[in-house]
């Protein structure tokens, strides 16, 4: 059995294919790809099969999902070219036959209103149609997205326009061994997860960082116009600065918070919480910072 994972050389594919051999999937039957020669190499120090795929290059793609049976679609990273992209990886999985199609998505995909959700209902709706055996992987955020700034919260506190609004935030790690574990199952044709791990609100999200660091950490409520400019001026392009507004403003419609379980039954375990997270994250910073 083959298993496709395709963006492995990100750090969700990558964990991904961790999670695969974790869970018994013998290394020769993992096929990791990715654009990057360079960084395949590293990956095939893991002991699985490497190969070059290009979302861009649709023979690349037939080449290395002939004779697969699953492919993890991992979604692309080029926001805009995405459903192209996608497109050509559905085309040469329908053509390969393959018995199922894994697709990394947003929650609520199909109603998420989102400017981000477009490209993942696109997708889902392209899948949907190609007649292939489908899982859908509605990933909540990563708490990897928040806990990178834990220093600026501590400076600034935390900052956002996402209201009361919670957000179903789960690790890297959790949400990808969701996806090995759908992959590995034989029940997944026709399933669609919501994933995502405890809940948190940016208030709670300031709290977990005052009570991990002994510290005040304030949350500070701004408009979606506010936040845009406070990117902007921290560096961030503006269409960037104005996609994460959005996104803020999805999760005031709640748009990100996930009820279902999904994770925790998929993956067997208690998922990571955004406290354990973000006290971790503040043990790593020097002393004279916690
Ligand atoms: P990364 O940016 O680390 O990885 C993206 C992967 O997609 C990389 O392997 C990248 O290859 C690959 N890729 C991009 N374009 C192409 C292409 N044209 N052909 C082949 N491969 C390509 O993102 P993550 O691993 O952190 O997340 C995975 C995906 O999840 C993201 O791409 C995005 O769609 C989505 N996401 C979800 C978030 C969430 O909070 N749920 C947050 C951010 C993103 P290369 O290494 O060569 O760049």
């Amino acid at each position: 059995m083959t298993i496709v994972v395709t963006g492995a050389t990100g750090q969700f594919g990558r964990l991904a294919v961790e999670a695969l051999l974790r869970r018994g999937a013998d290394p020769q039957d993992v096929l990791a790809t990715g654009r990057d020669d360079a960084k395949l190499a590293s990956i095939a120090e893991l002991g699985v099969r490497t190969a070059v795929a290009d979302y861009d290059d649709p023979a690349s793609l037939r080449a290395v999902v002939e004779g697969a049976d699953k492919v993890l679609l991992v979604s692309g990273s080029e926001v805009g070219r995405r459903v192209a992209q996608h497109g050509n990886v559905i085309q040469a999985a329908q053509d390969a036959a393959v018995s199922l199609v894994a697709y990394t998505s947003i929650p609520k995909a199909q109603t998420n209103t989102m400017v981000l959700a477009g490209e993942h209902r696109a997708t889902e709706e392209l899948i949907a149609a190609s007649g292939i055996p489908f899982t859908f992987l509605r990933n909540s955020w990563y708490l990897e997205n928040y806990l990178p700034q834990v220093p600026t919260y501590l400076e600034h506190g935390v900052v956002g326009a996402a209201g009361d609004g919670r957000i179903s935030g789960a690790t890297r790690a959790d949400l990808a061994d969701a996806a090995a574990a759908a992959l590995l199952a034989d029940d997944s044709a026709g399933r669609v997860f919501e994933l995502g791990g405890e809940s948190f609100s940016l208030a709670d999200l300031a709290d977990a960082v005052a009570k991990a660091s002994g510290r005040d950490v304030a949350h500070t409520e701004v408009s979606g116009e506010q936040l845009t400019e406070i990117l902007v001026g921290a560096g961030l392009p503006r269409g960037y600065a104005e996609v994460l507004a959005d996104a803020d403003a999805g999760i005031a419609r709640g748009e990100l918070e996930v009820t279902t379980g999904d994770l925790e039954r998929l993956i067997g375990r208690r998922p990571t919480t955004y406290r354990e997270a973000v006290a971790d994250a503040v043990r790593a910073l020097a002393p004279s910072a916690s």
